[in-house]
C-alpha cells in the first residue's frame, strides 16, 4: 500500500467538488507545525508530497492524495492554530472541515496530530470537541517524539491516554512518531491497513 507512488490529486475548497474514490480514506488534522506534512511525506515516502500548512493558498483547503489502485485516499486538512484564539476555531477552521466530517461516509478515521513537546492543547481539545460532534473516530498520533526523552514521552502517554478517555469518539490507543527518525511508521502504516481490510 506505501511502496505504491502516491501522488497529490486534487484540492477541495467545498463539499461539492469532493473526488470520488473507490475505497476509504483517512485524513490528518493537528496544529500549524505540528508535523503534519512531514508525516504525511515520511508515510508515503515521498518528500514534498505534503507542504508545509502554511504554503500560501493550501491553508484553507483538504488536500487529497492517492496512489494508482490503492483503496485508500489520505486528506491533509487544513492546520489550525496559527496566531489564532481558540475561541475562533470554528471559524478558523472552516465550516469546510465540519461538513467534511459530517458527510463523508468513506472517511474511516481521523489521525490528530499532537506535539510531544506541547501535549494536548486548549486548541486541540476544541478540535477533539468537533471531532466528537461529528462523531467521526479520531486517533492521536504524537509527533516529533525524538525531540523529548524516553521517560517523557512515556508521561505524554499516559496523560494522553488519560485525556482521551473521556472522550466519546477518541480512539483507546495512541502512536509515538518521528517522521524524522523513522519511528512509529510502521505502527502507524500497520493502523491504517487494518483500516483499509476491515
Ligand atoms: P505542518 O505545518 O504540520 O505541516 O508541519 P511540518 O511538517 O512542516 O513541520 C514543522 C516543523 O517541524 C519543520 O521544521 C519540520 O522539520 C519539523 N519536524 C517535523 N517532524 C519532525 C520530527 O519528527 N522530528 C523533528 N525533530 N522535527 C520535525
Amino acid at each position: 500500500l506505501f511502496a505504491k507512488p502516491w501522488d497529490f490529486r486534487t484540492s477541495v475548497t467545498d463539499m461539492a467538488n469532493l473526488p470520488d474514490i473507490g475505497g476509504i480514506e483517512i485524513a490528518f488534522a493537528g496544529r500549524s507545525n505540528v508535523g503534519k506534512s512531514s508525516l504525511i511525506n515520511a508515510l508515503t515516502g515521498r518528500n514534498g508530497l505534503a507542504r508545509t500548512s502554511r504554503t500560501p493558498g493550501r491553508t484553507q483547503m483538504l488536500n487529497f492524495f492517492s496512489a494508482d489502485d490503492a483503496p485508500l485516499a489520505i486528506v491533509d486538512m487544513p492546520g489550525y492554530g496559527y496566531a489564532q484564539a481558540p475561541k475562533d476555531l470554528v471559524d478558523a477552521w472552516t465550516k469546510l472541515v465540519f461538513s467534511y466530517l459530517r458527510g463523508r461516509p468513506t472517511l474511516r478515521r481521523v489521525f490528530l496530530l499532537i506535539d510531544s513537546r506541547h501535549g494536548i492543547k486548549p486548541i486541540d481539545t476544541q478540535a477533539m470537541g468537533l471531532l466528537d460532534k461529528a462523531a467521526v473516530t479520531y486517533q492521536v498520533v504524537l509527533t516529533k517524539s525524538d525531540k523529548i526523552k524516553p521517560p517523557q514521552l512515556e508521561r505524554l502517554m499516559e496523560e494522553t491516554l488519560v485525556a482521551l478517555a473521556k472522550r466519546p469518539a477518541a480512539f483507546p490507543e495512541i502512536v509515538a512518531t518521528s517522521s524524522e527518525k523513522g519511528k512509529g511508521l510502521a505502527e502507524l502504516r500497520a493502523e491504517i491497513l487494518q483500516l483499509v481490510l476491515n
